[in-house]
Order: structure tokens, then sequence, then C-alpha cells
């Protein structure tokens, strides 16, 4: 797919300032042409039950497309219009034409929350973060590796419940005794423990699982929380001129990860319905009705230096530009290098051959 600029043929990018598209060789610019819906939100277990069934009798599949595949990392990443990144974004390792690969059949996307920054002021955030104060400019050379700096949409899926829970357990609560005679006269607190049993109602909205496998889970969760609410319908022209990763883990593997965290707000409800100074659960028996999900896609830049062979990833999120990057075990030598690879990608050497 290819969005053509009606005045000079040039291939339309999505622009974020505008939310509009704009054509990077004549400067004209087309607004998108989508109404402000909300993406659907579709039913959990009747999209499990049919992932189930073999390939060709499922419905809920979009039909294949094409996209990169990296050699080093694995990462499927798909694009629209022309392939215009030379490294993967991910790892750095260069990437060539004959590593673009039929994709396989995958659930459609729902929605995407588009880049609310550009590229330039992600740029901005990322120089910001780094601090220009650290360094000599001769000391960029020893450390001249590659980098690469780029858009990318990451995938999602969002879960939607209720939740009844009916429980049993143990409410226990404080008091004291005085123990002892003479010199060891001392008073003690003990638990008294009495049985109880009740039901708690918890509703879920929008529990984000990320869906690919190559970034720290740790570190995504730094990017939270996801302005899931600003989720538009899917359209393809969000993604011209940016990079997406295709889902790794499976609907369910989501699923699961999201009922686990789910569990534990259960459990916590439990206890302060519970009450007292101690609580403890012996059976929690959940319902789970209006399972919904939706596949987003989510905004991301992602800047990726190579420091002694290994890759090192500065976030910024997409949308509100805040910046979060892997602990080096040497900062400033990780620093260095991920100047060095400004650089290298075409950035940032004003301001810091301008410093002191
Ligand atoms: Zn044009
Ligand atoms: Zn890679």
């Amino acid at each position: 797919m290819h969005f053509a600029c009606v005045s000079c043929g040039g291939q339309l990018v999505f622009n974020p300032p505008t939310a509009g598209m704009k054509c990077p060789s004549c400067g004209n610019e087309q607004p998108i042409d989508a109404a402000a819906d909300q993406p659907a939100e579709r039913d959990l277990l009747v999209t499990l039950e049919d992932l189930r069934k073999p390939a060709e009798a499922q419905t809920v599949n979009a039909a294949p497309t094409k996209e990169l595949v990296c050699p080093n990392c694995n990462g499927h990443i798909g694009f629209i219009g022309t392939l215009t990144a030379t490294r993967c974004p991910f790892c750095a390792t260069p990437v060539q034409r004959s590593d673009i690969k039929d994709a396989p059949n995958r659930l459609p996307v729902d929605g995407v929350v588009p880049f609310g920054i550009d590229t330039p002021s992600a740029e901005g955030k990322v120089k910001e973060w780094i601090g220009a104060r650290w360094f000599a400019p001769n000391d960029f050379k020893k450390y001249s590796k590659a980098g690469s700096f780029s858009g990318v949409y990451l995938p999602f899926f969002t879960f939607d419940a209720q939740s009844y829970t009916d429980y049993e357990g143990e409410r226990g609560d404080n008091y004291t005794v005085t123990v002892g005679s003479g010199q060891n006269r001392r008073t003690e607190t003990r638990i008294r423990w009495h049985h109880v049993r009740g039901a708690v109602d918890v509703p879920f909205d929008d529990v984000a699982v990320g869906a690919e496998s190559s970034l720290e889970p740790d570190r995504l969760r730094d990017l939270e929380p996801w302005p899931t609410q600003a989720a538009v319908a899917f359209r393809a022209e969000y993604l011209a001129g940016s990079l997406s990763r295709s889902y790794e883990k499976n609907l369910d593997v989501c699923h699961g990860e999201a009922v686990s965290r789910m569990n534990d707000d259960i459990a916590h409800a439990i206890r302060s319905d519970i009450g007292g100074d101690h609580q403890r659960i012996h059976r929690a028996d959940t319902s789970w009705s209006k399972q919904t999900y939706r596949h987003l896609l989510l905004p991301i830049f992602l800047l990726v230096v190579m420091f002694q062979a290994k890759p090192y990833q500065v976030f910024v999120n997409g949308v509100s530009g805040e910046v979060h990057g892997q602990r080096p075990y040497s900062w400033i030598k990780i620093t260095l290098a991920v100047i060095a690879a400004l650089i290298v990608v075409g950035i940032g050497l004003g301001i810091y051959y301008g410093s002191k």
C-alpha cells in the first residue's frame, strides 16, 4: 500500500503535528478522512475459540501482508509503502530487501494511538535526556558505532472484563496481652482470627499487555500509562512513514498475563473487603463476564546503539515524549555511544560540538 502525493507523486507520511498526511518532498498536506471513532471491542471467547480451529477454518484473521523479518533478532516489522529503513529499529542490524517476507495470518489491528510528537521533537527529548555537559567531542570517534532511531508502533492487546468473586478466608484482629511478672512483665500483640465469607465485584477496563517479546517488559511498563482512550479506529494512513512491530505473543498468552494482573487486583479487593489487621484468603472463585479485547498499536521512538556488540535501547513515549533508557553498566561510555549514534544517524551534531 502506498499513499501518493496529489501534487508531486511522492510518498505521503503521517504528520503528528497536524494528525494528517504530509509529503516530505513538496510539503503538500492532506487531511486524513477519519471519523474519530473508537475502535470496536471484540468478543474474547469467540476469538479464542476461533483461534483453536485449523488455520484454514479461522475467520478472524486478516489476509497476509508483507513484513520485514530481522535476520538478527527475528522481529517481524510491518511497513506501509516503500521500506525506507536500513537497519532493524530494535537491534540496529542492517536489513536488506531480501529480508521482506510474507506475513502469516494475524488478528487484524483494531485501533491505533497515533504519534503525538514528530521525529525532531523526539530527538530533542533524547538530547535533553542525555545532557550535553558530560563530554568532550574528541571522545565521540572512539564510539562511532552504528545506531538507529525510528518511530515504531508496538502491538498490544487490551482487555476489558467484569469479575464477580466469591471468597472465603479469615480476618485477623490484633489484641494485646500482658505476660510475665516482675522484671519480665511486658505486653505482647496477638492475633484473633475468625472465619469470613463474602464477594467482590471488580470491573476492568483496558488492561494493556505488550504482545512483542524483544523489549524488556519492565521497561515497557515504565512507559505506562498508555492513553488507550485516545485510540482511534485503525487506518493504514497512521502507519505511513513508521514501522510497526507485529505481535509475537498470541492472544491467549497475553490474556493469561492480563488475568494474572487482574487476579492481583481482585486479591487486593478481597483483602480490603475483609478488613482488620491481617487477612487470609482460602478460596476465591471468580466468574468472568463481558470479556472483550482490542488489538492496538501504540507509538514509541526507539534509539538503539551498539556498544561492545550489544544493543542498548532508549525509548521515547510517542505520545507524551517521556524518555526511558536502558540502565548502562558504564554510564559515561554508553552515553558516548548514544551520542556517537545520534551523529551517525544525522542528529545532534550542532549541539554537542557547540558545547564546552
Ligand atoms: Zn508532494
Ligand atoms: Zn533486529
